[in-house]
């Protein structure tokens, strides 16, 4: 068995980077990065390091070189600010400008335009050095550059943008290590575990899936730094495409073959790509089929999160792979609080329970009374970010007096101490006559509608009752062509009668929109709030 130094750190475009290539990399970036301290502090830097919590933003494809970069700046005292290549210029220049940028790091492939936005945002601009090159003997990992774990800022990481502007997200080095080893624990990174999976565990292989994924924390923290952490392998892919996933799986274990000795073993993904992967699933031949779903069963786990799995996509889903997802709740705020179990029950239609040191609160309402059992859910954890970059004033209006995090989500707890997460109270809670009700529950149920294959549900205004049950709908292709060939329509009565045993009357839509498609952000998420401004002017 490999020490951990020779074992694969990261895999990408079919290439293979170890541990120690890795480090040795990211001590060359922080030289590179500390040697021209003297501008970096211009720009009123301060803080522990040579680059005194300056920020550097790094723009590259999920790659070996972008993880160097993350850790040869935090190696050098800096603030790492991952930025999205798939942001138009202007976003990219806002955030930037916004966080202050001392310094872009980029690779070769997006050196000119990344070059240019350095200029123009006063930064000084540097490649960063292919992985394997910077690799040699007498330039081998300096442990003395690794300092104490401190409260100094270490990530500026940007929410969203569901609900508005994204917000900068300040993690500190001690909230970002006490999640990675939260998450790692949960996951089950011990001896014991070790032993029991063997080498299997070891070459544990994620799939950070696309770019989006190594700027939000579902995919820089649940994919890159808790396997880090643990000695695992991460496999990037250039983008996310159905297609390759199933293939990747397949030849990870071959049906009539023996496992891959490069075999996926662990898998994380948004809600949206497992309806995605269940619609390419359903496109496939009965053979191939087969053998997808053979693969895809001999994972050793599959999660979901960053916003809610309906039910109907769980169970499809474990139809189809056999695998129960393990579905958990978390923000940019403090990555992850809360999850359903490794081992244990995993409950449809939860986010399961708080990981051990998180502590969870329910607001009912301002003043911590009210009988409903519903309300705001609020979070202590050693993960909780340090604040809102250059936002003071909604920092403070964020916290409770004692500390908690308030999330801007409603949130019961079920019989079994399982928590159900009803949405975000600005938008996913809707006031229909005296009643509150939750958009998430009845867009769970209106997903199980044979011709549906995404809804969107939200409250529009409306003049008896405060607000009106509004579904946009997304029918499946196959079914709309039918539709469309006979000339019949799929009509809000019908889609009403289909529902009236499956909710309460008051629950029932009374607006349908037929749309082709919703409009998702790049975490997969609907802006509520903007298609409530739209819709509710134009009525
Ligand atoms: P912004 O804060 O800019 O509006 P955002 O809140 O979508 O964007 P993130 O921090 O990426 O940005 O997402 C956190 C939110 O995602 C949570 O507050 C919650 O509403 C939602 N969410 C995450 N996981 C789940 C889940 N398992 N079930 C339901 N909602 C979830
Ligand atoms: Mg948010």
């Amino acid at each position: 068995r490999p020490s951990v130094a020779e074992r694969i750190a990261i895999r990408a475009d079919q290439k293979s980077y170890t541990y120690t290539q890795l480090l040795s990399s990211a001590c060359n970036i922080s030289r590179l990065l500390s040697g021209t301290d003297n501008e970096i502090n211009n720009k009123g830097a301060s803080g522990h390091g040579n680059l005194g919590g300056a920020r550097i933003g790094i723009v590259a494809k999920p790659s070996a070189e972008f993880v160097a970069g993350v850790l040869g700046t935090w190696l050098g005292g800096g603030v790492a600010v991952p930025l999205a290549l798939s942001h138009p210029e202007a976003e990219l220049l806002h955030v930037m400008n916004d966080s202050d940028i001392s310094f872009v790091l980029s690779t070769e492939d997006y050196s000119e335009s990344m070059q240019s936005v350095a200029t123009r945002c006063a930064a000084q601009f540097s490649l960063i050095p292919p992985v394997s090159n910077t690799f040699s003997s007498s330039n081998t990992t300096d442990e003395s550059q690794i300092g104490e774990i401190d409260e100094n800022p270490a990530l500026i990481i940007y929410t969203s943008g569901t609900t508005g502007k994204p917000k900068g997200v300040v993690h500190t080095h001690k909230s970002i290590s006490a999640q990675v080893k939260m998450l790692a624990d949960a996951w089950e990174r011990n001896s014991v575990d070790i032993m029991d999976l063997g080498l299997s565990y070891l070459l544990n292989i994620l799939y950070l899936i696309s770019l989006t994924h190594t700027i939000h924390v579902h995919g820089l923290f649940n994919a890159l730094l808790a396997p880090l952490y643990a000695g695992a392998s991460v496999e990037f892919m250039p983008k996310f495409s159905v297609r390759s996933i199933w293939q990747r799986w397949r030849e990870s274990y071959p049906i009539n073959g023996t496992k891959a000795d490069d075999a996926i073993t662990v898998f994380t993904g948004v809600p949206t790509m497992y309806t995605r992967l269940i619609q390419g699933y359903q496109a496939m031949d009965p053979e191939q089929q087969a053998a997808s779903a053979s693969a895809a069963r001999k994972l050793r786990l599959m999660m979901c999160g960053s916003s809610a799995l309906p039910q109907p996509v769980m169970h499809e889903w474990e139809t189809i792979t056999g695998h129960c997802l393990l579905e958990r709740y978390g923000m940019t705020e403090f990555v992850m609080a809360i999850s359903n179990p490794l081992r244990g029950a995993r409950k449809a239609g939860t986010v399961g329970k708080p990981f051990p040191g998180v502590q969870v609160r329910i607001a009912e309402d301002k003043n911590g009374g009210g009988t409903t059992g519903e309300g705001e859910l609020c979070v202590k954890s050693p993960s909780l970010f340090k604040e809102y970059w250059k936002l003071p004033q909604v920092t403070k209006e964020s916290f409770t007096d004692d500390g908690f995090f308030k999330t801007g989500d409603a949130c019961r707890v079920d019989e079994d101490g399982y928590y159900v997460i009803l949405g975000r109270t600005s938008a996913d809670i809707m006031k229909v006559g005296g009643y509150k009700l939750s958009a998430l529950e009845i867009e769970s149920v209106l997903l199980q509608h044979p011709d549906i294959t995404e809804c969107c549900v939200f409250g529009l205004p409306d003049k008896d009752y405060g607000e009106a049950v509004s579904a946009i709908v997304v029918l499946d292709s196959e079914r709309k062509r039918k539709l469309e060939e006979s000339n019949s329509g799929f009509s809000l009565e019908d889609l009403c009668n289909w529902a009236k045993d499956k909710l309460a009357p008051y629950k029932l839509p009374t607006r349908l929109m037929l749309w082709d498609s919703l409009p998702r952000n790049a975490m997969g998420k609907v802006n509520k709030k903007e298609l409530k401004r739209q819709l509710g002017n134009e009525k």
